[in-house]
């Protein structure tokens, strides 16, 4: 097969170039042919409709209205230097005007004519007026306009400024679309387009930048957003596959002493059925002789550091180390004092590794870990940015709490000869469209209850004008004998201004508790690690009732007696990020709160955010929540991952069609794992196409 006309640089596309195709690639990621015409428009403007210019709002991108030019002069100096005319219908007038060519339009445009104009209206001085519209006479307009539903593309000013504005970048895909007549393969097998009465790739090409009409539009969306999806799934459950079938993991055949003697001398509790369940699944994966991958979600509080424990007890009881990898420093001392502690009396070895552990010490762990004395290793990511060995490293859990990527995960693989068992551990409930494509090759494990007793943390939203009565609330619950946190945002854009807020808040503090029994901390990211731990301990052992911090608490953070949180500009924080925080407190049996203040002014989609939290303390729903107002590619932890750069499809939208796609996927390579057989090969040959400009996602846990 000679190359694929798909893969011929745009350069060569007539009317590109090697300037414009520099530009195209920078700007918008296009390369090839291929990647031209999987540039769909975001939008399509339907041509056969003309508004009337008393209909036109402000957030209509285009409008095409049809009526006479009059008045065309020349007004303004110098660079506001512009040509002006107004546009009249029945209903009304608007202006147009013109900042260029203002020559061409002077000799054209004649009064007394009927003329269809078409652009975006723009408001100025509070009234309508249309840049550089373009303008045909009616006659000629009802000539030309053949195709009535026409692609509007996204394009950069960079492009615009080189002549690439959206009629442009038409024009050629225009040309592109003519040339790729016949050179387009079919991707999907034929057993797929008729199962399903799919059109053809050819036409869904042509269709989707050029449609014939809606109906068939319809059906190229359908057709690419099913291509889309299908392949991703397709991808992550091969991988899957072939990791089960290719790769041995360690077989944790026994439940040993360790998890015994833990189970009845020291787990404090009864387990939830949800724990119990999970840590079934992860044993029956342990004990099969494959590598486990296991996503692990729970909401905050749902008890998943004990899974993780028991989890690492099953691999030191069959002689294996195990790490634990947190995304902060507070989080993995955390870790560590709480493995500790409930393993006292065990004999087991736990040691910590972060970024400020001193190179004495570090040396003195690498050793114990060679050699095999530390069971456990607790630790950030400096864990594997640093050289450790292990003597044998059987299970990997990461606590991701959205901050790991996946290229991070992927480096864990170097930490041992054979794979080891991989545990990821997500507090953020993902939402199940977004688990599939985003952890689509990794089995789900879900902790879906709270330990008994936990009452749900009441939210309620204040405005700063309830100051003086929330101080008073907060005093009353420390005299009772609670702890408090205050939450105030710090982020890197406004870094300086957030730190001053903050110390103000806590000097604030500090004044209006004026009774010696009341001690405030302050935790905040620009402190010295040990300086913040000191503050936490603190706080931890009681000896303080209030603490200042920024969100560097989110993560995992676990003092059962704070039961008050008030968070400070809540309207800056995100969702996902509002839900990590209220998780800190109503981890004790009294009732807890979460207040979120606000200034008066607050953005719609803020405003959405602030309700749902005070709705509902259910981290899928809040999931879903962000998910819509957000869009996948800001969900936190997901822009790196690039297998949500979706071009047509949409995670919220199409979910049935991603639920098929993947059912459909899983089904195919169930009856044909390696896709031999005759009916499968375009599929095989598309994958093998995408493998090459993907990470290799079969190397990934
Ligand atoms: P997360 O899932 O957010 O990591 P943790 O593992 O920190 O949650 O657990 C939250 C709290 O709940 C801890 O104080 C833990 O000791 C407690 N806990 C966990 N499991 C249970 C249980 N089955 N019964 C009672 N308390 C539990
Ligand atoms: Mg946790």
């Amino acid at each position: 097969m000679g190359k694929d006309f798909l893969e011929t640089p745009v350069e060569y596309l007539k009317g590109v170039g090697p300037k414009r195709a520099e530009l195209l690639n920078a700007e918008l990621n296009i390369h090839t042919f291929g990647d031209f015409l999987s540039y769909y428009p975001f939008r399509y403007i339907d041509r056969s409709r003309i508004y009337k210019v008393s209909e036109i709002e402000p957030d209509l991108a285009y409008v095409q209205l049809k009526g006479t030019i009059s008045n065309i002069r020349i007004i303004g100096e110098k660079r506001a230097r512009r040509m002006s005319a107004f546009f009249r219908d029945e209903t009304g007038e608007i202006e147009l005007v013109w900042f260029q060519g203002i020559k061409w339009v002077e000799g054209t445009i004649l009064p007394n004519v009927e003329y269809v104009v078409f652009g975006k209206p723009t408001v100025f001085n509070r009234r309508y007026n249309i840049a550089h519209p373009e303008i045909e006479r009616v006659e000629d307009f009802s000539k030309n306009i053949t195709q009535t539903l026409q692609g509007i593309y996204s394009t950069t000013e960079k492009l615009k400024n080189r002549g690439l504005n959206n009629k442009n970048l038409v024009k050629l895909l225009k040309e592109l679309i003519v040339q790729s007549q016949g050179k387009i393969h079919e991707t999907l097998s034929d057993e797929i387009l008729g199962r399903l009465n799919l059109m053809n790739r050819e036409e869904a090409l042509r269709n989707i930048h050029f449609p014939d009409d809606q109906a068939k539009l319809q059906k190229a969306q359908a057709r690419l957003k099913f291509e889309e999806l299908f392949f991703i799934q397709l991808s992550l459950l091969n991988d899957k596959l072939f990791r089960q079938q290719k790769i041995s993991g360690f077989l944790f055949s026994t439940v040993g002493e360790k998890v015994n003697r833990f189970y009845k001398e020291k787990l404090p509790f009864e387990l939830t059925d949800a724990q119990k369940r999970v840590i079934k699944e992860i044993r029956k994966d342990l004990g099969a002789g494959k590598q486990m991958n296991r996503l692990l979600q729970g909401d905050v509080g749902s008890g998943k550091t004990l899974v993780a424990l028991m989890s690492m007890l099953i691999a030191m009881d069959n002689g294996y180390q195990s790490c634990l990898m947190a995304p902060t420093e507070i989080l993995a001392n955390q870790h560590l004092v709480t493995l500790t502690r409930m393993t006292e009396g065990l004999d087991i070895r736990i040691g910590l590794l972060t970024g400020s552990t001193p190179a004495a010490r570090r040396k003195e762990l690498h050793a114990g870990l060679q050699s095999g004395e530390v069971n456990i290793l607790v630790g950030t990511h400096a864990l594997i940015e640093d050289p450790v060995l292990f003597k044998n490293l059987g299970l990997v859990i990461i606590d991701e709490q959205h901050r790991f990527g996946v290229a991070q995960r992927a480096k864990m693989w170097s930490k041992s000869d054979n794979a080891p068992h991989i545990l990821v551990m997500t507090a953020t409930p993902i939402p199940r469209t977004l688990a599939m494509t985003l952890y689509g090759d990794l089995d789900i494990s879900v902790i879906d209850q709270l330990p008994p007793g936990r009452k749900p943390v009441k939210t309620l939203l204040y405005n700063d004008a309830a100051r003086l009565r929330i101080f008073g609330f907060l005093k009353q619950k420390i005299r009772e004998g609670r702890q408090v946190y205050i939450v105030y945002p710090l982020i890197k854009e406004s870094e300086t201004l957030d730190l001053k807020h903050l110390m103000d808040g806590y000097e604030s503090i500090v004044r209006d508790f004026p009774l010696p029994e009341y001690q405030v901390s302050i935790v905040h990211g620009k402190m010295r690690p040990a300086d913040k731990d000191y503050e936490m301990q603190r706080f931890i052992k009681k000896q303080t009732q209030i603490m200042v911090s920024t969100t560097v608490i989110e993560v995992g953070v676990d003092v059962p007696n704070a039961s008050v949180m008030v968070i400070e500009n809540a309207e800056r924080f995100g969702l996902s990020q509002l839900h990590q925080l209220r998780g800190r407190v109503g981890r004790g049996a009294d009732q807890s709160y979460c207040l979120l203040m606000t200034g008066v002014k607050v953005s719609h989609e803020a405003r959405k955010r602030l309700e749902t939290m005070v709705e509902t303390n259910d981290g899928f729903k809040i999931a879903e929540v962000d998910l819509q107002l957000r869009g996948p590619g800001d969900l936190q932890g997901t822009r790196q991952s690039g297998i949500l750069d979706l071009k047509i499809a949409d995670l919220i939208r199409d979910e049935k069609i991603l639920k098929y796609a993947r059912n459909l996927a899983s089904d195919i390579l169930h009856e044909d794992p390696s896709l031999a057989l005759e009916k499968n090969r375009p599929l095989a040959r598309q994958l093998a196409v995408m493998k090459k400009d993907f990470v290799n996602w079969s190397l990934i846990s």
